[in-house]
């Protein structure tokens, strides 16, 4: 047993902040996976390597760990949802082209499209990026966003909607966005906040603690300084806009947090039931947030 403690990696290596890269400070296991908490810049994360979580279409389609049940079900839905954010952005851009970080089928470009935009998915899936070229028409590139070979200063707006938290390393991706969008391009992000009332309260339970899917965690503060380090300004708009969700989708969520007993079955039963296309309003009393900020002018 002695000789298996020598091949653990030393602690302190693996508690460095995946943000800003200074040693964090541990605060509890989920899954296996050790949390940490940064002081230097305010974030908490996943402090443990991760395996290459696969984003192909399977994540879309219940097919693997976390993900959506049936995505493109609950199209019409998640348009909508998309269609809030686009109007709530609208005021803020001074300029139309958009590029959405993550963008899966496409369904932020739809809505961007019908509200004027002219907008671009960058997302790595090939077959999410199959279907909405052929299906929407509309402009996707097919990298990550560490990797995308993308004009400096292509963009007057960039959309990350529940995709920074799945970033192994989300320093790589600002540093990116922030040389695609134009001088005083606005970036838009939109994430959980570990200080609400809802995460302070489940604890570790918080369902957004979801490794190894999710592994970097932000508050409102901690993203306000996470912006302002990469050649942000202070955040021109703060919302929080709320989501309408299906029953199918969110018991499937509910049922990957409480396991594999009898109430983790029942929502997965409940998910499967002809029940899952009933829909709901889901108001944020900000456990999402969503921040919007511009590229601040070089010092
Ligand atoms: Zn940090």
């Amino acid at each position: 047993m002695e000789a298996a403690r020598d091949y653990a990696p030393p602690e302190r290596a693996q508690l460095l902040c995946r943000v800003c890269g200074e040693p964090g400070r541990s605060l509890f296991s989920k899954r296996g996976y050790r949390f940490a908490a940064c002081d230097a810049c305010g974030c908490r994360f996943v402090a443990d390597d991760v395996p290459g979580l696969v984003y192909d279409e399977g994540y879309f389609d219940g097919n693997s760990f976390g993900g959506y049940p049936a995505y493109l079900r609950d199209r019409e839905l998640i348009v909508e949802n998309f269609a809030r954010r686009v109007r709530w952005l609208a005021p803020h851009a001074r300029g139309r082209r958009l590029l959405d970080v993550g963008a899966a089928y496409g369904l932020l470009l739809e809505a961007a499209r019908d509200h004027g935009f002219e907008a671009t998915g960058l997302e790595p899936a090939s077959a999410c990026v199959a279907w909405a070229r052929r299906e929407l028409g509309v402009a996707m590139v097919e990298a990550t966003v560490e990797d995308a070979a993308i004009e400096p200063g292509s963009f007057d707006v960039v959309t990350l909607m529940d995709v920074i938290e799945h970033l192994v390393d989300p320093s790589v991706a600002l540093r990116n966005i922030r040389r695609w969008l134009r001088p005083d391009g606005l970036l838009v992000i939109e994430t959980g906040d570990f200080e609400a009332l809802l995460a302070r309260v489940c604890g570790r339970g918080w369902y957004y603690y979801d490794p190894p899917q999710h592994l970097t965690y932000f508050s409102r503060a901690s993203l306000t300084s996470f912006l302002e380090c990469h050649g942000f300004t202070a955040p021109c708009a703060v919302g929080h806009l709320g989501r309408s969700v299906s029953l199918r989708n969110f018991a499937h969520q509910l049922g990957r947090s409480l396991g594999g007993g009898l109430l983790g079955n029942a929502c997965r039963g409940l998910a499967a039931s002809r029940l899952g296309t009933v829909r709901f309003d889901v108001p944020d009393r900000g456990n999402v947030v969503a921040v919007a900020a511009r590229v601040a002018p070089e010092a």
